[in-house]
């Protein structure tokens, strides 16, 4: 007698398939697994390729710098930038379970683990990863560069040298093979991008395959990676060198002074959450997509493609208040990541045209309140 290979897993992922359909149905309506599955080109093909229309759009600039929150957030239709667009989470989780639906169906005797490999093979694919391997190495070299490039009174050399090599040894583990992923094997089929120092030596960034369906704009995926690489040196890391590093400490008061974190999360020192590294990460990776805006600045063929590619950079930060309601307390609130920490930067202001007067407090660094 045949007896189909539901196991345990299978009947979870298939019962959280009904349960997001059920939830989106009319959103992802259309889905198609093949249309999902297309491989980009790179950005910069993508920026060139794109048609110069004439854009009446400039205000959209203008609305960036009077309400950057609102218009990262309350908008609520997906924005394309020439890279691509950011759906939110639950679509790329919803892409992900039909597609293990559709192997699950089309192949019913294989082993779960077979399941995975084709899983795997259809959602990581060679362009993908290459992509992915791409943004990772570019962040890295930068962000080592931003590190090298601060002052020794902030950071003494050898924790200079210590937070560089911390950046160096991180691993971007991306599947295949499936196995790599073989402790937590859900992870294909969620949005999760996180990292992990395991041991001294190892330290990975993980990335989960609805991720990979939900944000293909290339803006996005800087900043996710950037803030999963912060990390490896945010102040829950580093707790025992901070009293060592101005720059650190500087950066902590300045956060408290422009109420960014309370006096009481400041001094928890990461004991019962990990509020003061969230904080961190979002504000290096910040540091980072703001280069990578300004490097495609000049390529922009218009005002709306500039906007959308910073509203894209954070826009899945926006659902963070319903799916990670829970998580309050160790996650600063959406608008302060999305607007006080990434669209108060001034070098975002500067791109956006606006106007100097308007944001009256410093905008936090490594460096003496001037
Ligand atoms: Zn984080």
């Amino acid at each position: 007698m045949h007896i189909p290979k539901y196991t345990a897993r299978v009947s979870i992922i298939l019962a959280s398939l009904v349960v997001v359909l059920t939830v989106v149905y009319r959103e992802v309506g259309n889905w198609n697994p093949d249309r999902a599955l297309q491989n980009q080109s790179s950005p910069l093909e993508q920026l060139e390729a794109s048609s110069k229309v004439p854009s009446n759009e400039a205000s959209k600039l203008e609305m960036l710098c009077q309400n950057f929150y609102q218009m990262v957030c309350d908008d609520s239709k997906v924005v394309t930038d020439p890279t691509g667009s950011v759906h939110p989470d639950i679509k790329g989780e919803v892409e992900a379970l039909r597609l293990y639906e559709m192997i699950l169906h089309k192949h019913p005797n294989w082993s779960n683990e077979q399941i995975d490999v084709e899983l795997v093979n259809r959602i990581y694919t060679p362009k993908r990863r290459e992509m992915l391997e791409d943004i990772y190495r570019w962040i890295q070299a930068r962000m080592i560069r931003f590190i090298e490039k601060q002052t020794v009174a902030n950071f003494p050399s050898k924790l200079k040298k210590d937070l560089v090599e911390r950046i160096k040894s991180i691993k971007l583990e991306i599947p295949p093979p499936a196995s790599l992923y073989a402790n937590e094997p859900d992870l294909f089929t969620k949005n999760d991008v996180y990292y992990e120092g395991i041991s001294k030596e190892r330290r990975v960034i993980r990335v989960g395959g609805a991720y990979l369906l939900s944000a293909k704009s290339w803006f996005n995926r800087v900043f996710t990676l950037a803030h999963e690489l912060s990390h490896a040196i945010d102040p829950c890391e580093l707790s025992h060198q901070i009293s060592q590093m101005r720059g650190y400490q500087r950066l902590l008061s300045c956060f408290h002074d422009n109420q960014l974190i309370s006096k009481e999360q400041l001094e928890d020192n990461c004991r019962s959450n990990q509020f003061v590294g969230e904080l961190f990460a979002d504000w290096l990776a910040t540091q980072i997509a703001i280069q990578a805006v300004e490097l495609y600045s000049t390529k922009f063929k218009n005002d709306e493609k500039m906007a959308n590619s910073i509203i894209n950079s954070v826009k899945d930060l926006c659902h963070q208040e319903s799916w990670l309601a829970h998580d309050t307390k160790s996650h600063p609130p959406p608008k302060d990541r999305i607007e006080k920490i990434y669209g108060e930067h001034p070098s975002l202001q500067r791109l956006l045209g606006c106007s100097t007067n308007k944001i009256k407090h410093y905008y936090c660094s490594f460096e003496e309140k001037k």
